[in-house]
């Protein structure tokens, strides 16, 4: 087959990223957002959401076990969850692993994204879109968080960037929206962007959380189509300090529910809490 030298970018403001691609797949407007389906010879199958990489074939593992198990392990007994955004369905995959969940509630504004990656990513939802306990609920989670009187042990914050739709999902109402819905002994983590080039919105995220939470600590691992240095996730909770769980608690967990991942292990977990200095000081 001729090799392909098509280039795709995802362009930062001060930085622009270049995939080769076999093949643009499929590119549509929906009522959110701008989608593109790449073929990409480095990452395979490339997910873009107004032009910003969401999930990758080769690397969605990362993210989805990191933003799943660590709040899950960290959690004795985590039976509800809520996930809000997570249209691609790989966070609520790994959430389906644990044993003790009894409902997984999905908040996706954007009910073309999970057709569309039912369709052209199924490994990545894998299925958990049609598990007994997922609860789909197409809306805006902003809305829906403010307005819900179910209450959840873990709630994961898995949007796009704050611009377009996810705007809204990086306020203070939202936060305190989220303080609302949580059990007693509740977690509540959301993906706060990459160290270099999005450490305005840590901060700001850290600015807001830290007056609504007790405990709020940010935890990074490499997610190499997460552009801009480390990948970053801040973990907010009144009863759990993550700095201090004991990890034999953590790997005790995670033998029970006999999980299998590639990225995640207790070690990591434990390992991801510590902060270059350089970046500590970035965030206090
Ligand atoms: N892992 C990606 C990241 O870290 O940027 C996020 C992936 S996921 C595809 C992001 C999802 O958030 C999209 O499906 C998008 O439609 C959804 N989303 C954006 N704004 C939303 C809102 N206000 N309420 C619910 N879902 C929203």
């Amino acid at each position: 087959m001729k090799e392909h030298n098509e280039w795709v970018s995802e362009k930062w403001q001060n930085l622009e990223v270049r995939y080769r691609v076999r093949k643009i797949l499929q590119e549509l407007k929906t009522d959110f957002q701008h989608m593109m389906l790449l073929d990409s010879y480095e990452y395979g199958k490339m997910l873009l959401l107004d032009g910003i990489v969401q999930t990758t074939e080769k690397d969605e593992f990362i993210y989805h076990e990191m933003m799943t198990h660590v709040p899950l392990l960290s959690h004795p007994n985590p039976q509800k969850v809520l996930i809000i955004g997570g249209g691609d369905g790989g966070v609520l995959r790994e959430v389906l692993r644990h044993d003790s969940v009894k409902k997984a509630a999905i908040v996706e504004i954007d009910p073309e994204v999970i057709s569309f990656c039912n369709e052209h990513l199924p490994l990545i939802s894998n299925g958990a879109f049609d598990d007994g306990r997922t609860d789909l609920i197409i809306a805006d989670g902003a809305d829906h968080i403010r307005k819900t009187d179910e209450r959840y042990d873990i709630i994961i914050v898995d949007s796009s960037d704050p611009a377009g739709p996810a705007q809204i999902l990086f306020s203070e109402q939202f936060y305190r929206d989220i303080y609302n819905a949580l059990r007693p002994g509740g977690i509540m983590v959301r993906q706060t962007g990459s160290t270099q080039i999005q450490a305005e919105e840590q901060r700001q995220a850290y600015g807001l959380l830290k007056d609504i939470f007790q405990y709020n600590s940010f935890y990074l691992y490499p997610v190499p189509t997460y552009v801009g240095g480390f990948f970053s996730t801040i973990f907010c909770s009144d009863t759990i300090d993550p700095k201090t769980i004991d990890i034999k608690n953590i790997t005790e967990r995670f033998n029970l529910n006999k999980l299998r991942t590639k990225y995640y292990s207790p070690e990591i977990h434990s390992g991801a809490f510590h902060i270059p200095p350089f970046l500590e000081e970035n965030y206090l």
